[in-house]
């Protein structure tokens, strides 16, 4: 007998094809049968008149690496749909750490993951000591934690020796199961590395059958250029790229979507294999102390907090805003599109303009006094994208859907400040306000982006897709009310309309409700293939 049979669902399949009315059946963790007027019984029936079916969505690019330990519940994942999440991305990953070099570590990634403990280990040991969790996991190596265990805040090329620790670290991980590498070349100490190293680590990467993902060089003035490098990289090693939440930052870039897009497909054409990813908002989000220029990072922390004491630094940086704005976002419309997100000594919620009209003081000087008050671990929320793009974007087929944030809850430690509203609405906000409401894009289209179209972009075999014989993700949601409801002031919140999410055939999400479970597994990669 099945465990489960949903009864009279309208199934989106995942493979962007039309909605059909269907029983899915489910049996021991893997989809049993899927026909219409399915006459047998299941140990448990759920009758989903007026409810459609996709496959669980994967949230392609994450950072709950940095918070899954702390929050195995996946809380604001599963409760918008996702039941598998892929970590490790823009160059950060918590391992390897190597001996006596956890609290560099854990003092690089202090505004990103302020409250996960780090300990010394190797890849595979980081992968067997993870822990059970509500939501699949899927898991890169970043290049920053990489080159930052090799040779430090160093800004040079690495020798022959440091090139050669990088390349064995990776394919330590590798061979651990770590689908690919990541790459985070707008943030230090990436920024350092020539594209002859990444290339170095992409040969590694195509020994292993393995994948790299890309937050570029740079998403402003040189976004074009930055994209290129990407794709250069994986046709110049024969490897798949994804990508990072490609957009167009600052003023001067906008309205160039068409043809960052078209770069991907001509690419595409050329037969590189290449998805990119994207989170729907027009605000990204960042350590406070990484919209300065790379040079303010050299040589570490306390190198860079002694130089933003420095008045004579500070006008070299003031210089730099009116020649061409921030680094990687380019020139805003004002300091009040830079708001505090997550931070030990500014109030969250409040943007530098506003601190900088209290204090009376200049907004460059109360962004350096934030950074230097907690040693760099301010996270702000950066309004620099502009509406029309993010649009183009999320309508493009080759565009996957990823939150770009860590799985956070309302209540714990994870539920401070006032994070972007991503990390709760990315998902539902697609379906329910770009899709539904806008029209940017079709329902089957929208899901096959989360579902089948993001597997086939990872090289996951088992998901992704409704059919029989596969692994049994699913959610079951409201196609007239899913919406989603964080905002930048309140940004806590769960979305609405997702009534059930199953994990390998366990229900996690039961009538809106969270039942406990951990079903969720790690999956490895087996060369090309990720089960
Ligand atoms: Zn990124």
């Amino acid at each position: 007998m099945d465990d489960i049979l949903i009864r009279g669902a309208t199934v989106l399949d995942g493979t962007g094809g039309p909605p059909q009315g269907a029983d899915v059946a489910v049996r021991q963790g893997r989809i049993s049968a899927v026909e219409a007027g399915r006459t047998e019984t299941a140990v448990q029936e759920i009758d989903a008149t007026g409810l459609m079916l996709a496959p669980g969505f994967i949230d392609i690019h994450t950072h709950s690496d940095f918070t899954l330990p702390l929050n195995p519940l996946a809380e604001a994942k599963i409760r918008q749909g996702v039941t598998t999440e892929v970590v490790g991305n823009c160059g950060f990953s918590v391992a390897p750490a190597l001996p006596g070099k956890a609290e560099l570590l854990a003092d690089y990634l202090s505004a990103s993951a302020p409250w996960l403990p780090f300990t010394e280990t190797d890849f595979a040991s980081y992968m067997a000591a993870w822990p059970a969790i509500a939501v699949n996991t899927v898991m890169q190596v970043g290049h920053n934690t990489l080159r930052l265990m090799a040779m430090g805040m160093e800004n040079r090329p690495p020798s022959a020796r440091e090139l050669l620790h990088m390349q064995e670290m990776l394919a330590e991980a590798l061979d651990a199961g770590a689908i690919g590498m990541s790459s985070g070349l707008f943030t230090p100490p990436g920024l350092y590395a020539e594209p002859e190293e990444i290339r170095a680590l992409g040969h590694v990467l195509k020994q292993h059958g393995a994948r790299y993902s890309s937050h570029v060089r740079d998403e402003s003035h040189a976004v074009h250029d930055a994209v290129a490098e990407a794709i250069d990289i994986g046709e110049s090693c024969g490897i798949h790229v994804q990508i990072a939440h490609l957009k167009l930052s600052g003023i001067d870039s906008w309205g160039d979507a068409k043809e960052l897009l078209g770069a991907v497909e001509a690419a595409r054409r050329r037969g590189v294999e290449v998805h990119c990813d994207q989170y729907p908002y027009d605000t990204a989000s960042n350590p406070l102390r990484f919209l300065l220029p790379p040079w303010i990072h050299e040589g570490g922390m306390d190198a860079m907090l002694a130089r933003l004491a420095d008045p004579y630094t500070r006008a070299r940086i003031r210089q730099k805003l009116v020649e061409s704005g921030f680094t990687n976002f380019g020139r805003l419309q004002s300091w009040a599109d830079i708001r505090i997100a997550n931070s030990p000594t500014a109030e969250p919620g409040r943007t530098i303009d506003e601190l900088a009209r209290e204090r009376g003081q200049d907004p460059l000087d109360v962004a350096c006094d934030v950074i230097v008050a907690d040693r760099g671990a301010t996270r702000i929320l950066v309004r620099s994208m502009s509406e029309d793009d993010v649009k183009t974007i999320l309508a493009d087929p080759l565009v996957m859907v990823g939150s770009d944030g860590p799985c956070v809850a309302p209540y714990g430690i994870t539920g401070q400040g006032k994070p972007h509203p991503r990390l709760y609405g990315t998902f539902p906000r697609v379906l329910g306000h770009y899709a539904r409401d806008l029209g940017i894009l079709g329902l089957p289209q929208a899901i096959c982006k989360m579902t089948g179209g993001a597997a086939a972009a990872l090289g996951l075999a088992d998901r992704g897709t409704i059919s029989e014989g596969k692994a049994a993700d699913l959610v079951l949601f409201n196609p007239d009310i899913i919406a989603d409801r964080a905002s930048f002031d309140e940004p806590h919140q769960y979305p609405i309309g997702i009534e059930r999410v199953i994990v390998n055939g366990v229900v996690v999400i039961d009538r809106g409700q969270h039942t406990g479970a951990l079903p969720g597994q790690l999956l490895r990669r087996r060369g090309t293939i990720l089960a």
